[in-house]
């Protein structure tokens, strides 16, 4: 069988999972899935791996998100009367939050893109995605980490 046609196949497999494909080249991709078990496979695994990866590390940092959310109102509450300073690193963390939410998409297709021209294999760069999300969750758990740190050490001197 022609190259072309499996490539073409693997394509729109990929794609068929991210932003769908038309009507015309879903039923192209069944026929041809149905001629060829080397891709009917990649098909398979493909929906296992995004399958697995739906159910893990993407449903965690999103719970983490709105806890962590949720600390970052209370103490930029807390800390609204006292220390203005701090008031405004909450606020950069919670912009971060905002954007990070916001820019999703396109980070999913930049690290699409950069997968594909450094041939790295979609699982990859997907996990890589699912952890770029953590990111803003860990520095935010990070400075509510420092912060309590803090003020235990400041209570400890009091007492
Ligand atoms: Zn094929």
């Amino acid at each position: 069988m022609n190259e072309n046609l499996h490539a073409r196949a693997e394509k729109l497999i990929a794609r068929e999972r991210i932003e769908g494909i038309s009507k015309p080249e879903g039923e192209w991709l069944a026929a041809h899935l149905h001629e060829c078990p080397a891709c009917a496979q990649v098909a398979q695994q493909t929906r296992n791996a995004l399958s697995v990866l739906r159910g893990l590390p993407i449903p965690l940092p999103r719970g983490l998100a709105a806890r962590t959310q949720f600390r970052v109102r209370l103490r930029a509450q807390e800390l609204r009367e006292r220390e203005p300073k701090r008031r405004l690193l909450w606020i950069m963390c919670a912009m971060s939050w905002a954007l990070g939410i916001a820019t999703a998409p396109y980070v999913w297709r930049a690290f699409e893109w950069a997968g594909e021209r450094i041939g790295l294999p979609r699982l990859l760069w997907e996990v890589g995605f699912g952890l770029w999300w953590t990111i803003p969750a860990l520095v935010a758990a990070a400075i509510v980490l420092l912060e309590n740190l803090r003020l235990a050490n400041e209570n400890d001197q009091a007492r």
